[in-house]
């Protein structure tokens, strides 16, 4: 099974076509039917490394000032409880809890999802980031997860490798700082060809600015993770920037997508400035 890290940008991806979420889309329809997803998703930042095990996730809207129609949007996958039992034991000696009833699908995960997997049929569960713990350790959690690809099961990572919402500017809509390209160019030699070092960009000289705090930048570590324990190298699903402090880039692991960068496309990005920018 494939692997991807989605760089999901603003919530209003969620209800937008644009050359990122048709990338989303293709990747979706690019992979073999999963038998479940498994997604780290930013949003999920907590002081415990715990699996959803509802059999009925609900989807959580967490953000707020966005429209109504966001509020809205539903993706009523269904859980794989049985999951957690299998997770546990590959990752072992590394303890991950069940989380029974606080969690559910957040909306780093279902503004990817709703493009990727339109329909909703496929079980989700979502991975916690322990946020007590440091990079190495997301990193190293990544590569156990490397034989649930053996197992049918898709892990999605989702986050944003440059993410300063601080410095957002509404003017630069499809458009980066040059501190943020830096950084995420720096960032993807590092993804495509040395992964196991992906958690030494801590030591970059954008880092502060392009990683004000890790909660979005973590997940990128479990695809590095992954690259580094599969005998493939990881491969850009889409690039480009938005707000200007926002990377867009998205990796894919095991597969590759038809062409999308932003080299090659006009297509524009996300249309709508963000209403506000606190939860993206
Ligand atoms: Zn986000």
């Amino acid at each position: 099974m494939p692997a991807a890290f989605i760089g999901h940008g603003s919530p209003m991806n969620a209800l937008e076509v644009n050359r990122y979420t048709s990338a989303w889309r293709a990747f979706g329809e690019s992979v073999p039917r999963p038998r479940a997803i498994l997604v780290v998703s930013a949003h999920w930042y907590v002081n415990a490394t715990a699996l959803t095990t509802m059999a009925r996730p609900r989807t959580i809207h967490d953000f707020y000032g966005f429209p109504k129609a966001l509020f809205d949007v539903e993706y009523p996958a269904p859980g794989l409880p049985e999951l957690h039992t299998e997770v546990a034991d590959i990752v072992e000696p590394t303890w991950v809890g069940a989380d029974v009833d606080s969690w559910g699908i957040d909306h780093g995960t279902w503004s990817v999802l709703v493009h990727a997997f339109p329909d909703a049929s496929i079980p989700v569960v979502q991975l916690s980031i322990n946020a007590d713990k440091p990079l190495d350790y997301h990193l190293q959690l990544g590569a156990k997860l490397a034989p649930l690809r053996q197992r049918g099961v898709l892990v999605v990572a989702s986050g944003n490798v440059v993410h300063n919402l601080r410095g957002v500017d509404p003017r630069l809509e499809d458009d980066g700082f040059d501190w943020a390209k830096r950084f995420d160019e720096d960032a993807k030699q590092r993804m495509l060809t040395d992964p196991t070092e992906f958690a030494a960009l801590d030591a970059h000289h954008d880092y502060r600015n392009a990683v004000p705090t890790p909660d979005h930048f973590i997940p990128a570590l479990y695809l590095a993770g992954l690259a580094g324990a599969a005998d493939d190298d990881a491969s850009v699903l889409v690039d480009g920037y938005a707000y200007g402090s926002l990377s867009m880039t998205a990796y894919t692991l095991g597969i590759q997508c038809e062409e999308t960068s932003a080299q090659g496309g006009t297509a524009p990005g996300p249309t709508d400035a963000p209403a506000d920018s606190s939860n993206m």
